[in-house]
C-alpha cells in the first residue's frame, strides 16, 4: 500500500525502532507511548483494519499472537501486560493497517471512562 505509514516502516522508508521480527510479523515502539512499555504489532501484510480479517488471512493473526509472548517476555512484563485493537473511526483507528497495542505498565481499565 503506497500511502500506508506502516507499510513504509515495515520496507524501511520510515526509521522506527524495532523490537521483533518475523517472516509475518514486525514489531516496534510507539513514536507517542501511552504507556512505559508500547509496542505496535502488526502483519507485514497489508491489512487495514480488524474488520478486513477473512477466513484467508486469519492465520496472521495467529502469527501475531505468537510474537506477543516473545515481545513481552522480552520487554520484562512477566507481570501482565495488556492487547489493545482499535478498529474503526469510532474505534480510535488512526493508521489503517491493522496493529495490535502491546501495553505493559499502566492502568488500562481505570482508563476506561465511566457513562
Ligand atoms: P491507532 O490509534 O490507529 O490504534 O494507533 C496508531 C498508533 O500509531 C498511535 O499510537 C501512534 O502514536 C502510532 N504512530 C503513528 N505514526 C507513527 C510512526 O510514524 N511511527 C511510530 N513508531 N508510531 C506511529
Ligand atoms: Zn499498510
Amino acid at each position: 500500500m503506497e500511502d500506508c505509514i506502516f507499510c513504509k516502516i515495515i520496507a524501511g522508508d520510515i526509521p522506527s525502532s524495532k523490537v521483533y521480527e518475523d517472516e509475518y510479523v514486525y514489531a516496534f515502539r510507539d513514536i507517542n507511548p501511552i504507556a512505559p512499555v508500547h509496542v505496535l504489532i502488526v502483519p507485514k501484510q497489508h491489512i487495514s483494519c480488524a474488520d478486513e480479517i477473512t477466513p484467508e488471512n486469519s492465520f496472521i493473526v495467529s502469527k501475531i499472537f505468537e510474537a506477543i509472548p516473545k515481545i513481552a517476555k522480552a520487554e520484562g512484563l512477566d507481570n501482565g501486560y495488556n492487547v489493545l485493537n482499535n478498529c474503526g473511526e469510532a474505534g480510535g483507528q488512526t493508521v489503517m493497517h491493522l496493529h495490535f497495542h502491546l501495553l505493559g505498565g499502566i492502568d488500562l481499565m481505570g482508563l476506561v471512562q465511566k457513562q
